[in-house]
This record gives C-alpha cells, sequence and structure tokens, in this order.
C-alpha cells in the first residue's frame, strides 16, 4: 500500500502551513503572491527546466490547501501556474514556454483563464468566441462573464474556437491574450463575495493577435483543454478543503472555550458530532483530491477526468456543510464580522458552482460512470 503523503509532501505541507499563519485572515494578497512566489511555492507544479520545481498537481495543491487552511486562500493558483501553467508546459511552443513559465513559477507575470460565456454557461459546447484568420494573425471576437482576476493577470488565456476548413465545424483553440490588446476590454461583476480577487465579463471585439498567440496545435484543442480542466478541478477541491478547514477549526475552537450551561458547548453531542462529520467529510475529499492528484501527474488523464470531477463534489460539498455547521456553532458570534465567519457562507458556495457545478458533476458520474441515459 503507498504512503498517501511522502516526507516531502509533510514537510512542503507544514512550511506552507507556516507562512499562512504568518499571514492570517486579514492577509495581504499582493504580500502573500510575493512572499510565496520567493518561497519557490507557485511554481511547484512547473517543470525545473523553466524555473519551476519539477513537481505536481499533488505539491501544488498542497500548498494551496495550507494557505486556504490558514484563512489567506490564493485563488489565482487554480489559474496562473495550475491551468495556464500546466496547458503551456504541455503543449506550448518553446517560445511560450521561455516566455512564460520562468515568470508563472517566480510569480512576476500571472496569467487568467476565460472558457465561461453568457450563453453557454455550463454547456461549453455552446461557446460562441470566435478566431478567424487574417493572414498570419488572429481576430478574436466574443464575451465572457466571471473571469477571475483579468486586472491582476498579465494575459487571460482565452478559449475560443475556429472553424474546420474541412468539415465546417467549430473547434475550440486556446489563445493567449495581452491585457492591454487593442479591442480587449473588461468590466468588473459586483459579486457579493468578500475575496481578494475580482471577476470580470469580457468583450473581444475584434483583438488581432499574432499566430504565435495560439497555444499548441489548432486540431488538438480539446485535448490540450481537457489538461488543463483536471488541474482546475483539483486545485478547486483544494480550495474548498482549506476553506472548510479554517472554518472547522475556528469553531472547534469556540466549542472548547463557550460555556452557557455547566459545559463547553463542545460537549454536547448536537454541536459536537456535527463538527465531527465535518471534519470526516474533508478528510474524504482531501483522501480523492489526493488520488486525482496522483493520477495526474502520472500521466492517467482519463482516470483523472473522472476522479477530479468526483474530488470537486465532495470537497465543495464539504466545505458548504463546514462552514454551515462553523457558523452555527457561534451562535449570534457566527455572523459577526469580528469572527469572519458569515462571509465564508457566500465564499464557500463558490466550489459548489464553479468550475464546473454540482449537478454537471451528477450527470458526468451518471453517463461516464454508470453509463445512463442523458436528459439533454
Ligand atoms: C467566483 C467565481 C469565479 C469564477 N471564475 C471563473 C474563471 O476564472 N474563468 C471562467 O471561465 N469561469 C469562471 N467562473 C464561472 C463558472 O465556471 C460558472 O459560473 C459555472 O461553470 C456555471 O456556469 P453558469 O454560472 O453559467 O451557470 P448555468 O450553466 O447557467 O447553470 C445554472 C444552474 O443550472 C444547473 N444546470 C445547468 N445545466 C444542467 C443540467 N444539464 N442538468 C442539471 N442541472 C443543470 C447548474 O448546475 C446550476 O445550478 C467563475 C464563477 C464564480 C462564481
Amino acid at each position: 500500500m503507498p504512503t498517501i503523503e511522502t516526507d516531502e509532501h509533510k514537510a512542503l505541507r507544514s512550511a506552507v502551513a507556516a507562512l499562512g499563519k504568518r499571514h492570517g485572515r486579514a492577509y495581504d494578497r499582493e504580500a502573500l503572491w510575493s512572499e510565496a512566489a520567493k518561497l519557490g511555492y507557485l511554481g511547484v507544479n512547473l517543470p525545473e527546466a523553466y524555473g519551476g520545481g519539477g513537481g505536481g498537481i499533488s505539491e501544488l495543491s498542497i500548498v494551496l490547501e495550507e494557505l486556504g487552511a490558514a484563512g489567506c486562500p490564493l485563488l489565482m493558483l487554480v489559474v496562473s501556474p495550475a491551468i495556464c501553467g500546466t496547458v503551456i508546459a504541455r503543449f506550448g511552443t518553446d517560445a511560450q514556454k521561455q516566455h512564460w513559465l520562468p515568470a508563472l513559477a517566480d510569480g512576476t507575470r500571472l496569467m487568467a483563464f476565460g472558457i465561461t460565456e453568457p450563453d453557454a454557461g455550463s454547456n461549453s459546447h455552446r461557446i460562441t468566441t470566435t478566431a478567424r484568420k487574417d493572414g498570419d494573425d488572429w481576430i478574436l471576437t466574443g464575451r465572457k462573464v466571471f473571469i477571475s482576476g483579468v486586472d491582476l493577470a498579465d494575459a487571460t488565456l482565452v478559449v475560443g474556437r475556429t472553424e474546420d476548413a474541412r468539415t465546417g465545424r467549430l473547434k475550440p483553440c486556446l489563445f493567449i491574450v495581452p491585457r492591454d490588446a487593442p479591442g480587449f476590454t473588461r468590466r468588473p461583476i459586483d459579486m457579493e463575495l468578500a475575496a481578494a480577487e475580482k471577476q470580470f465579463e469580457l468583450t473581444l471585439d475584434d483583438v488581432r493577435l499574432p499566430a504565435d498567440a495560439l497555444v499548441g496545435d489548432e486540431d488538438a484543442g480539446l485535448l490540450q483543454l481537457f489538461a488543463g480542466l483536471n488541474p482546475e478541478r483539483i486545485m478547486t477541491a483544494a480550495f474548498a478543503i482549506g476553506m472548510g478547514r479554517h472554518a472547522l477549526a475556528k469553531a472547534v475552537e469556540y466549542a472548547r472555550d463557550r460555556q452557557v450551561w455547566n459545559t463547553p458547548i463542545g460537549a454536547h453531542q448536537a454541536i459536537a458530532h456535527p463538527l465531527a462529520q465535518a471534519h470526516i467529510d474533508l478528510e474524504l475529499a482531501r483522501l480523492m483530491m489526493q488520488k486525482a492528484a496522483a493520477l495526474y501527474d502520472a500521466g492517467d488523464d482519463t482516470g483523472a477526468g473522472e476522479a477530479a470531477n468526483m474530488a470537486k463534489y465532495a470537497a465543495g460539498e464539504a466545505c458548504v456543510k463546514a462552514v454551515d455547521q462553523a457558523v452555527h456553532t457561534l451562535g449570534g458570534n457566527g455572523l459577526t464580522r469580528e469572527f469572519g465567519l458569515a462571509s465564508l457562507i457566500t465564499a464557500s458556495r463558490v466550489a459548489r458552482i464553479a468550475p464546473v457545478s454540482r449537478e454537471m458533476i451528477l450527470n458526468y458520474v451518471s453517463h461516464q460512470t454508470l453509463g445512463l441515459p442523458k436528459s439533454y
């Protein structure tokens, strides 16, 4: 039976936990990002040849989970090194790798990722952002919504489509769109989320890009896209598990001390058992996340697909329940700013909705794993 976590993983976990503890819930995103960069944590998954740590999503998910557990999650880890870094490392040209990977690894550059569109939503087959050729250039037109961190990012990896010259069918393709590209505009969406990163609506109005803005092969876009989506799901699981652990730890601490009858409230099973269940659910979700990360890092994209979906589902649900129970454990204090848990009620829903909703994962398992027919 292989060990779930190696000694190196344990050492990484405790070192990142110490960094998270120094920054805590009142963290400054930029200061934490640059310290994590200096310590080599942002690029742990990227190839050593390009300045990364030579590890995988197993290591990067440990970084995000531990920062989240300390109350200071770096959401852009899901996007910049995990999706964009992975896709460029696996499919980018040598020039793209040279230009982006060392900078993503040392945190001097950041990349956002845009697939969601207003009229497609969960049905990504319906995306209409279109790339057409003009000489050697590409011209991109379309709209995206809910794209995180575009203001922080030097470029956005945009999922568009090109037309197959032979069949006329649209096929997905990935383009690197620089922040200041003419015709590329962003509008912040007014989210009710207390988070350091904002979401944006993007408009691409005839954005002209050079030929080398296309990542990888025009004919293998779907494969390349999936190579980035599995790490995104695994990292979202890490984000959710970290947040759930953070809320649970606060609730446990409170339940140990708070006394309104003769014993601390944590001695009442009505308080203790749901907290114990929350802990079990988070641990189980982490086990599935570790399985997904191990499969992905071993190069098994297909096996990782199912496990990454299940891990994201389990972690999202465990996070929502842990936060809900934590808030309840604190009674009135659960809703005060001082204890900082109420805002997590909204934040914890993110992992249930994004990057793929709970229902779409249940659909995936129904169809792909159980072989049940489709309703849509
Ligand atoms: C905080 C945040 C950050 C985000 N960051 C990014 C980002 O950086 N980049 C990016 O590209 N996107 C991002 N997203 C978008 C996210 O991936 C989408 O919100 C998500 O994929 C759901 O799409 P939708 O919001 O259009 O919901 P819809 O697709 O409209 O779904 C609405 C509801 O209908 C249900 N539903 C839809 N179809 C079915 C079906 N067939 N069966 C059963 N139920 C169904 C869904 O489960 C959901 O509950 C972010 C979203 C949030 C909230």
